[in-house]
C-alpha cells in the first residue's frame, strides 16, 4: 500500500520529535513536510532540533530542510495531513489556516479542543464523536475544501478516561477526585528550570486543572446528533509537576452511580477492547492493562507497556470518602500527545475521512462513522 505524505507542524518540540519517532517507520503514513518556528524555517531539522529521544534521529529526517509554517510558500508540496504540536496560542493561530486549505489538521493543542463543532477524540472512548467533523464551520465557510481540525486531550486526560470509560459505561459515574503527579516533559523543552523541579513538587500548573475537568466532560459526553452533552459528573482535580522526566501518574477517588464489586470494576477494565480486530498500527493490544502489584504502577517501569499507548491501573481498593480509589499512568509524550494523534489518524483513514481532502466539499462523501466504543 502507497503510505499517505504527512507533515509536522512543531517538529522540533517534545511533542514533535515524537511525532518523528512514532511516524518514521508507520506502515500508513511517510513524514513528507517539516515545520517550526520562523526562527527554524530554511535550517535542516538536525541543526533545527536539540533531539532528546532515545533512539537515533533518522538521517533521512536529520537532513529535511524546515518549511515556513503556513499553508503557502513551501519549497515541497504540502502534504493533505498535517499533525501539530503547537503552544496553544500559536496553533489558534496557525491550524486555521491549513484547515482553510484543504488539510486535515491533527492537532494536540488546546486551542480548539472544547469548540462545539471539533471532536475531541481518544479512538477507544469516542470515536463516534469524530461525526462533528461533518459540521465544522472551516469546511463549510471556505470554499468545503475538505479541510477541518481535529483534537486529542490533554496528557493527563487520555490516561484517566481510558480508565474511566469502562467504568462510566458498565456503572456511570456520579463524582470524581483525581491528583495528578506529571512529568517534567509534560511542559515541552527546555520546561521547567532544574533549579525548581529538583528535589521538589510544584503544586501548580497553568490552565491544567480547568482543562482536565472539562476535558473528561466532553470526552465521556454522549454525541446527540452533532453535538456532545457533556459527561453530568463531578469532576475535582488537583496538577503537580513531580521530578519525573516521562509518565505522568494520577491517584483517582471514584463515586459510581451504580454499586460496583471489585471484580466487576476489574472486568470492566480487561474486557475493553474497543478497537479489537480493526488492526490499527499504534492501536494497544490492551488499552487498560491492570497490575496486580502493591506498588504499581510506576512511571519508570510502566510508562511503555503497549509501546507507550496503554493505561496502567492498580492499587484498586475500597475508598472511605467516595466509593473506589485506584492509581492510573500513561506515557505523557507518546500516549498523552504525539501517539494519540497517531492514532486518530489511522482511525480517520479507517473511517474514509482522508481520502478526499483537498476537494470540494460537495465531491466529499465520508463512511458513517462505524467505529464506536
Ligand atoms: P515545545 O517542546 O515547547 O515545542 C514547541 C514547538 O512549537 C517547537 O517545534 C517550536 O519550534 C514550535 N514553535 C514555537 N513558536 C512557533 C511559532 N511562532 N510558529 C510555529 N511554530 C512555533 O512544546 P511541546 O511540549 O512539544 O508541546 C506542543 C503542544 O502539545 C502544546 O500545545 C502542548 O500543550 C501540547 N501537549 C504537550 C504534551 C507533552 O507531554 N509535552 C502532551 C500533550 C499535549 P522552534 O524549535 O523553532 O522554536
Amino acid at each position: 500500500m502507497e503510505r499517505r505524505r504527512v507533515g509536522i507542524l512543531g517538529a522540533t518540540g517534545m511533542v514533535g520529535q515524537r511525532f518523528i519517532q512514532l511516524l518514521s517507520n508507520h506502515p500508513w503514513f511517510e513524514i513528507a513536510w517539516l515545520a517550526a518556528s520562523d526562527r527554524s524555517a530554511g535550517k535542516t531539522y538536525a541543526e533545527a532540533c536539540k533531539w532528546k529521544l532515545d533512539t537515533p534521529l533518522p538521517k533521512r529526517i536529520a537532513a529535511m530542510t524546515l518549511q515556513p509554517n503556513v499553508p503557502e510558500g513551501s519549497a515541497i508540496e504540502l502534504p493533505k495531513i498535517i499533525f501539530a504540536a503547537l503552544d496553544a496560542d500559536i496553533a489558534r493561530e496557525l491550524e486555521p489556516k491549513f484547515a482553510e486549505a484543504g488539510c486535515a489538521v491533527i492537532s494536540n493543542s488546546s486551542a480548539f479542543r472544547m469548540a462545539a463543532d471539533v471532536p475531541l477524540v481518544v479512538p477507544e472512548v469516542n470515536a463516534d464523536h469524530l461525526a462533528l467533523l461533518e459540521t465544522q464551520s472551516w469546511r463549510k465557510e471556505h470554499g468545503g475544501r475538505g479541510g477541518y481540525i481535529v483534537t486529542n486531550p490533554n496528557c493527563s486526560a487520555i490516561g484517566l478516561v481510558l480508565a474511566l470509560k469502562p467504568l462510566e459505561e458498565r456503572f456511570g459515574i456520579e463524582s470524581l477526585f483525581v491528583s495528578t503527579m506529571q512529568a517534567v516533559s509534560g511542559a515541552g523543552y527546555p520546561g521547567v528550570a532544574s533549579l525548581d523541579i529538583l528535589g521538589n513538587v510544584v503544586p501548580f500548573i497553568k490552565n491544567e486543572e480547568e482543562k482536565l475537568q472539562e476535558e473528561v466532560g466532553k470526552l465521556l459526553g454522549e454525541r446527540k446528533g452533532s453535538k456532545i452533552e457533556l459527561l453530568d459528573a463531578k469532576v475535582s482535580a488537583h496538577c503537580n509537576r513531580v521530578a519525573v522526566e516521562d509518565g505522568h501518574t494520577e491517584c483517582v477517588s471514584i463515586k459510581l452511580k451504580k454499586k460496583a464489586t471489585r471484580e466487576e470494576i476489574l472486568a470492566a477494565w480487561s474486557e475493553f477492547l474497543p478497537l479489537e480486530g480493526q488492526h490499527l498500527p499504534t492501536a494497544p493490544e490492551q488499552p487498560v492493562e491492570y497490575d496486580e502489584g502493591v506498588d504499581r504502577p510506576q512511571p519508570r517501569l510502566d510508562r511503555m507497556r503497549g509501546h507507550g499507548m496503554a493505561a496502567t491501573v492498580g492499587r484498586l481498593r475500597e475508598c472511605t470518602l467516595l466509593d473506589w480509589k485506584f492509581v492510573v499512568l500513561s506515557h505523557n509524550t507518546i500516549r498523552g500527545a504525539a501517539g494519540a494523534a497517531v492514532l486518530n489518524a489511522e482511525v480517520l483513514a479507517l473511517l474514509g475521512k482522508l481520502d478526499k481532502l483537498g476537494v470540494p466539499l460537495e465531491r466529499f462523501s465520508a463512511r458513517a462513522v462505524a467505529v464506536t466504543a
